[in-house]
């Protein structure tokens, strides 16, 4: 089988593909034929080695895909069964992707399975932001940064369906169209593309749009660029959940800062802390493919590209052109 390894940190050149043997599934694991996986920021931390890995590794930790065997002692899911998984390190770039079982949610008989590997990582992080680091209420006002990326995307649309009030932050103006339909009221742009007008004061136009009120929460994935902007934007007693750095990590942070601002609150959320366990990891993924297959929640593909093209997909998630989710289909 066709797998993408990193044998050493570095560039996007760094990624090979690769013939492996197709692996067995011993206890308590099955073995996926994958049909798409899922392209994330992280996989581009990991090869760069910002976030050090044992090498070589497989790259890619989101998919699905159709079980074709299990190993002993695994009852469900079964042969022929229809799987998406997300946080299962060494399971995305390869053709062949031996699953925990306890890690494998079915996919409903309404969803693909390219949707459902666009969505899983990407929607269960969506989930937990919206519903437990912070569950912003109707009538409150939400500040999303990045909002046309493949989780601001889907933050806009839950947001906006609790009736909370979304200002989104995007680069270009194709960009504030995504975001617009996906929900949010109001787009700013907070960053020059290469080669376009320039960005607006995010300060200064946020605090305009709010009446001066500032915003009840802050969504940052970008990180480094925003962080202090969103920090001035908040309300007294509002909420910086800081869950990304697509521009570069945060500088540390002066606790009085936090006072300064007006009492606010900062986290540093991580997926992994908000799926302990099989009960809360289908909790939010049924939650998220549920409204898949309802059509509440709409998951757009910005590309998917073959195995052979993974340094592509790295190098324009990693440019900040793109729009929605990567996908590689294997
Ligand atoms: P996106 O699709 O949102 O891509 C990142 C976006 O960030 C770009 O499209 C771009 O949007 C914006 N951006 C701003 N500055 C830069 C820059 N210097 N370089 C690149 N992009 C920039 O990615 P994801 O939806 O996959 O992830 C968003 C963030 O969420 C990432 O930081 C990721 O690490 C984080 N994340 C965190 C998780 C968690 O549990 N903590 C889980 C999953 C993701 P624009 O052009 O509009 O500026």
């Amino acid at each position: 089988m066709r797998v993408v390894i990193v044998a050493e940190h570095g560039g996007p050149e760094v990624l090979q593909v690769t013939e492996r043997e197709r692996p067995v599934p011993d206890e308590g694991h099955v073995l996926v034929e994958v049909d798409a996986a899922g392209v994330n920021f992280i996989d581009t931390y990991q090869r760069s080695g910002a976030y050090p890995m044992s090498l070589p590794y497989v790259v890619g930790s989101e998919g699905a895909g159709t079980v074709v065997e299990v190993g002993p002692g695994t009852d469900e899911p079964a042969p022929g069964d229809r799987v998406a998984w997300a946080m299962v390190p060494g399971s995305g770039a390869t053709e062949y992707a031996v699953v925990p079982a306890s890690r494998a949610v079915p996919v409903p008989a309404g969803v693909d399975l390219r949707t459902a590997a666009a969505v899983m990582l990407q929607g269960m992080t969506a989930h937990y932001l919206v519903e437990s680091t912070y569950a912003a209420q109707e009538g409150q006002t939400a500040l999303v940064h990045a909002a046309a990326g493949g989780v601001g995307l889907l933050l806009c649309q839950m947001l906006s369906a609790k009736g909370v009030r979304v200002i989104g932050t995007t680069s270009t103006s194709d960009k504030a169209d995504h975001a617009r339909a996906a929900g949010a009221h109001d787009v700013v742009r907070y960053r020059a593309a290469e080669g376009r007008s320039p960005a607006v004061d995010l300060v200064a136009e946020v605090t305009r749009l709010t009446d001066g009120e500032g915003v009840d929460v802050v969504y940052d994935g970008v990180g480094q660029a925003t962080f202090d902007a969103g920090l001035a934007l908040l309300r007294p007693r509002g909420t910086m959940v800081l869950f990304g750095a697509a521009s570069g990590p945060v500088a540390p942070v002066d606790p009085q800062t936090l006072n300064t601002a007006g009492s606010v609150y900062l986290t540093r959320p991580s997926l992994a802390h908000y799926l302990q366990g099989r009960d809360e990891l289908l909790w939010r993924a049924r939650d998220v493919l549920g409204a898949v297959e309802r059509g509440d929640l709409r998951v757009s593909i910005g590309a998917t590209y073959p195995l052979e093209r993974v340094a592509d997909a790295h190098r324009d998630l990693e440019s900040g052109t793109t729009s929605g989710k990567l996908l590689l289909a294997p």
